[in-house]
């Protein structure tokens, strides 16, 4: 297969900085999209795989899933985009196409769904390579279509934190009747506010930092509760339909719980992995109220989200950086101190 040699950005082990590496890009294929990366977000998973937090991650790594860049070139069997369409490239590359979830617009669930970084690249038999490089080549089927009027550096974090927060939002039906509740006020819980603001719903941020109230009422959040605060989650029992919980690490999920509604739901969109303290199942059972969780979301919503910023002017809250600079701003991530999300501007890694 014929390659060609970019610039990227990445890691070779867990406690190791990310530094700038040479990786390869396959020439576009017929049903590929070659494209020039101008920006990419910064995702808080991107720091969980570069550190190998979940135990599972092969190095090198070259992360980053929040792509927006414009089409340098086409396969010859390519009919959804040309050559100067503005698109992007979210968390999935492929997927095996056949299966029900597939079919069903859910590939983020087919058990055969390629990681954008991370994931078994059948063409070049490797681990795939994300946002932080020069250029990436992806099938037709997994380029989405960017608004024009929408800022390309803005919309980048659409492609993972917004469409993470977007797919639970539609699948649990919010409306201008919902009560929604997000836990945390980062680069998702920023994204899950403006969402659900837009479609109308009444929502609460809880959030650990004070230092964060007026900013959620810019962003849409009607209240803030304080989580650390016993007398403010105690006034808060039993009120919210959907609750989006973005917290990266291990916590008490119990307290959240209680302030459910009768059938609300708690989606768990942040930590993966067991919980400490474990779920007690009282209040679930005596208000009928599920605790669940959500992954990304798929092509067709992820489109559907991107048409929906268009039309209602909705980008990312961002602060931009040089790639370079990626080592403190995970520092600064692990501080919650980002507001309320690092792009990369990758004309530094090109200079
Ligand atoms: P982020 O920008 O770092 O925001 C996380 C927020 O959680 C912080 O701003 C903070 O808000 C709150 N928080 C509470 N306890 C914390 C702690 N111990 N350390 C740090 N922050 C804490 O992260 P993100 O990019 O939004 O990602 C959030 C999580 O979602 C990550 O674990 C990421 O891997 C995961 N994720 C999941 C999916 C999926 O498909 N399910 C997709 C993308 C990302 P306050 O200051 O307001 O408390
Ligand atoms: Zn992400
Ligand atoms: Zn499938």
């Amino acid at each position: 297969m014929q390659t060609t040699s970019i610039k990227a950005y990445g890691t070779e082990a867990a406690d190791a900085d990310l530094k700038q590496l040479q990786i390869d890009r396959r020439v576009p294929l017929a049903k590929d999209v070659e494209i020039d990366i101008m920006f990419c977000g910064v995702c808080h998973s991107d720091l969980h795989f570069a550190r190998n937090d979940w135990g599972m991650t092969e190095f090198p790594v070259v992360p980053g899933h929040e792509i927006v860049g414009r089409v340098t070139r086409v396969g010859d069997g390519v009919s959804k985009y040309k050559e100067g369409d503005l698109v992007a490239v979210g968390c999935l590359v492929d997927s095996c196409r056949t299966c029900d979830n597939c079919k069903d617009d859910l590939e983020q669930y087919c058990p055969e769904w390629v990681g954008t970084y991370g994931g078994f690249d059948k063409h070049l038999q490797t681990n795939t390579h994300g946002g932080y490089s020069e250029r990436i080549v992806v099938d037709e089927e997994f380029v989405l279509r960017v608004p024009e009027n929408l800022d390309a550096a803005g919309i980048a974090p659409v492609l993972c934190a917004g469409i993470t927060t977007w797919s639970p939002l539609r699948h649990w039906k919010v409306n201008e009747n919902s009560k929604v509740a997000v836990v945390g006020l980062g680069g998702l819980g920023h994204m899950a506010i403006k969402l659900a603001d837009a479609l109308g719903a009444h929502v609460t941020l809880f959030s650990r930092s004070p230092g964060k109230i007026d900013d959620a009422k810019k962003l849409g959040a009607d209240e803030v509760i304080i989580s650390t605060d016993d007398a403010q989650m105690e006034a808060a029992m039993g009120r919210f339909d959907l609750i989006i919980d973005t917290v990266p690490y291990e916590h008490d999920l119990n307290p959240y719980v209680n302030t459910l509604s009768t059938n609300g739901t708690l989606v768990v969109v942040g930590y993966l992995g067991p919980l400490d303290p474990m779920l007690v199942t009282v209040s679930m059972i005596m208000g009928r109220r599920s605790v669940a969780g959500s992954l990304i979301g798929g092509i067709a919503e992820t489109q559907e989200l991107l048409d929906f910023c268009g039309k209602h002017n909705i980008t990312s809250d961002i602060e931009v950086i040089n790639m370079q600079d990626i080592n403190a701003a995970y520092e600064r991530m692990l501080k919650a101190d980002v507001k309320y999300r690092f792009v990369i501007d990758m004309k530094s890694l090109k200079a």
